[in-house]
């Protein structure tokens, strides 16, 4: 079996600890083994970022667009192989891992072009003779802790950036899906940059991310994951002042309006609660109707859900895949057992299939009958489960939607530009979907929420640019011409 080491100060580093990462469509095929890194391997890693930080701060801008853009390009063309591999070890579908690669890629090409972007703003003092210009420096080495749901969109979203302004990363990507980081890691370790820019770390997040969150020589975080594990993390970063930025869950709304063209309703509806097998931030767990409509596009909703093709990941036929562990799959039947004991109809979901290899396979479950006060709607459950919630009215479906402790995307399906409007001013939520299921969202533009779902400031786009740089302020005299 291949083992497959981690990367520190650009060395390839075997380590005493190996994990196995097992294809969850196919328990039996293990696609390697991989290192878990020990406290010293870490420490190693930290200090040959400092270091390759500060050189790689003098690089010039060309030279670090013509970095960003290689491994851009590397990841485009190469989407279909490594996009076969991450669904492979994710197990999303085959479809859904291309295009998490070539998206990936697209975060690195962005970033190339914005290391030229890069200008800063002048001032006159209001003393006079004096003028003053604001620009922005990079912080320094950089902590990136990913989620296994997006293995390697949500690490270029954060590394891209990083790197784009001048840090140097020290990466501890999620332990079930290692594969995917491996790869990225592999594609850096090629380019000509200062040894030590890009460690790659893995282990477990007890262990190796937790360690990374503690070290003071570790300038910012940016996380995503979970809310217990953000908490965590900022528990531990505080204590050095460390700058943090962090994604966590959600309980995303789709409101479906009275107004709402039906079959548009129960499209939306459907690709945002399961796609990607339903472990999305920006799923649609909460599917708000009105009264009105509530028959013909509850019926509609159940008709697509059950017509869909659960299996293999990498079968062309399949359009879900298996959930990504036995534990995803033990904590998503304790749900399916929980909701029916609040009081909910399990409209389908237990619906026994044969698949063609031994996998941790669910079909998509949708519950009727649900109340926002359900422990069910106010969990993230991270799985291919949606709850349909009736409401009387618009004023009472905005006010359900809005009645979360998270806050990331909410939707709405209208055909009344007036209600568009205003739940789109009125939705407490950091990403506004009209027309559009919860899920899909767009690199160059800011991508966050808000309560529990978001901590620090934005992602993506030209936002990101406030987490990964510092302001500094200088003022100039420049005296009278001799
Ligand atoms: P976790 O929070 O369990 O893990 C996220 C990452 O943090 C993993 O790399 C994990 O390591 C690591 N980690 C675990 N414990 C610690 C710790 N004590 N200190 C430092 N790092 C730690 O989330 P999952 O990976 O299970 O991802 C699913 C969750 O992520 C869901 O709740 C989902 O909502 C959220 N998410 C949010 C997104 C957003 O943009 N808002 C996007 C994607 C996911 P390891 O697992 O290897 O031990």
């Amino acid at each position: 079996m291949q083992k497959f080491s981690n990367y520190i100060g650009a060395e390839w580093v075997s380590s005493e600890e190996y994990l196995e990462n097992r294809n969850p469509s196919d328990i039996t095929d293990v696609i390697g083994l991989y290192a878990q890194a020990s406290e010293g391997q870490l420490e190693v890693a930290i200090e040959a970022a400092e270091k390759a930080q500060k050189e790689w701060a003098q690089y010039g801008l060309e030279k670090k667009y013509a970095m960003l853009m290689s491994v851009g390009e590397e990841l485009k063309n190469r989407s279909s192989e490594l996009g076969e591999l991450l669904a492979r070890e994710e197990g999303k579908t085959r479809a859904e891992g291309v295009g998490e690669v070539y998206r990936a890629g697209q975060f690195f090409t962005y970033y190339a072009a914005e290391t030229l972007r890069q200008i800063g703003e002048n001032a006159d003092s209001v003393r006079e003779g004096i003028e003053i210009d604001v620009r922005r420096e990079p912080l320094g080495v950089i902590g990136v802790i990913s989620p296994w749901n997006f293995p390697i969109a949500t690490a270029a979203w954060k590394i891209a950036p990083a790197l784009a302004f001048g840090n140097s990363v020290v990466w501890k990507p999620a332990n079930l899906t290692p594969a995917s980081a491996w790869s990225l890691a592999e594609i850096i370790s090629r380019q000509e940059v200062p040894k030590g820019l890009l460690n790659l770390v893995m282990g477990s997040g007890r262990n190796v991310g937790q360690k990374l969150a503690e070290s003071p020589k570790v300038k910012a975080i940016s996380f995503t994951g979970s809310v217990e594990v953000g908490r965590r993390i900022a528990a531990s970063a505080i204590k050095n002042m460390t700058k943090l930025q962090m994604e966590m869950g959600s309980k995303n709304p789709l409101v479906i309006a009275d107004d709402a063209q039906s079959e548009l309703a129960a499209t939306c509806a459907v690709q945002g609660a399961f796609g990607a097998t339903g472990q999305k931030c920006t799923a649609s767990s909460r599917i708000i109707v009105m009264e009105k409509i509530y028959q013909e596009v509850v019926e509609k909703i159940i008709k697509a859900t059950q017509a869909l093709r659960v299996g293999h990941a990498l079968d062309t036929e399949t359009q879900i895949g298996p959930v990504v562990s036995q534990e995803q799959l033990e904590s998503n039947i304790a749900y399916l057992k929980l909701g029916q004991e609040e009081g909910c109809e399990l409209a389908c979901g237990l619906e026994q299939q044969e698949h063609k290899t031994e996998g941790y396979y669910m079909r998509p479950a949708l519950f009727l009958n649900g109340n926002n006060d359900m422990e069910i709607n106010n969990q993230e459950m991270f799985a291919p489960i949606a709850c349909v919630i009736k409401v009387s009215s618009y004023e009472e479906a905005l006010e359900v939607a809005n009645a979360t402790s998270f806050g990331l995307v909410s939707g709405i399906i209208t055909s009344s530009l007036a209600r568009a409007a205003h739940f789109r001013r009125n939705s407490r939520s950091g990403c506004v979907m009209v027309n559009l299921p919860t899920a899909g969202t767009d690199y160059h533009v800011p991508f966050g929420g808000r309560g529990d779902s978001s901590y620090g400031s934005r992602e993506q786009g030209q936002y990101a640019v406030e987490f990964y740089s510092q302001v500094k302020t200088t003022y100039t005299s420049a005296g009278k011409p001799k």
